[in-house]
């Protein structure tokens, strides 16, 4: 499971006359395994911070985040990452940018074995040669979501992986994360702006929000979503 125990964090520094700006306060949860939870809450209040100390690529100021009991390390090896823009090397194929997520020391050939499964698995083979400028955003999306896969993360952690889609697309992606999980229920931790897709996808939605103008954003609601699962659009009368 991943813990986060009274987390909090400053940026800025108080010697010297810097300024210090605290933006998360006790920050208490628990993502359990092959959970989905999502985190929302509005803009600056601190959703990308939260997850950057999960991944390690930042550190909470305050209070501990671990994984499996051992605190987050720098860069955390166990997780894997997914943002809005899919960052993928622009002059590199499909598949190369796919390869990069591969743990070091994968032997050559399981690893082209893997990339290829999980190509196939996000809908790309037949685009595994074409460059991300060649694809459309929502075809580079799968490509980054599939880097990230093959990681073989224990947690996942998407900050708005779907927000610069169009609606459609959007959707699609919603059904092609919640079938992956189906297959392979990884902890993911999401962040984003959208509220029904908080609902659709996750087990628990964490709310953040600040208690008032200025002071930092802590958790103002943690609502258990009561759906069944595995759900989709397909298994509903709307497909
Ligand atoms: P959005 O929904 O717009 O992505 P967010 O909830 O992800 O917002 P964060 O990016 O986590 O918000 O930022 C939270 C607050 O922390 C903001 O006020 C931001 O200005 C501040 N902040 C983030 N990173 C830094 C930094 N490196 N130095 C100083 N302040 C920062
Ligand atoms: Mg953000």
């Amino acid at each position: 499971s991943v813990r986060f125990h009274d987390v909090g964090k400053s940026f800025g520094t108080s010697s010297r006359g810097g300024t210090r700006t605290q933006v998360l306060r006790d920050v208490s949860f628990t993502v359990q395994p092959g959970e989905i939870v999502a985190v929302v809450g509005p803009s600056g209040c601190g959703k990308s911070t939260l997850l950057r100390a999960t991944a390690g690529l930042d550190t909470a100021t305050e209070g501990s985040v671990t994984i499996d009991g051992s605190p987050v390390r720098d860069i955390d090896p166990r997780c894997a990452v997914g943002f809005q823009e899919p960052r993928l090397l622009p002059w590199r194929s499909i598949t190369d940018n796919v390869a990069l997520g591969l743990p070091r020391k994968t032997p050559a050939s399981r690893g082209r074995k893997r990339v290829a499964e999980l190509i196939e698995l996000v809908g790309l083979t037949p685009h595994a040669n074409h460059r991300p400028g060649e694809v459309s955003g929502g075809m580079a999306q799968r490509a980054a979501l599939a880097r990230a896969l093959a990681r073989n993360p224990q947690v996942l952690l998407l900050d708005e992986p779907f927000g610069a889609l169009d609606a459609l697309t959007r959707l699609k992606m919603q059904d092609l994360l919640l079938d992956l999980h189906r297959q392979d229920p990884t902890t993911v931790l999401l962040v984003t702006h959208d509220v029904d897709e908080a609902l659709y996808l996750s087990d628990h939605v964490i709310v953040l929000g600040r208690p008032a103008p200025g002071e930092p954003a802590g958790i103002v609601e943690n609502i258990e979503v009561d759906l069944p699962r595995p759900r989709s659009r397909e298994d509903s009368d709307l497909a």
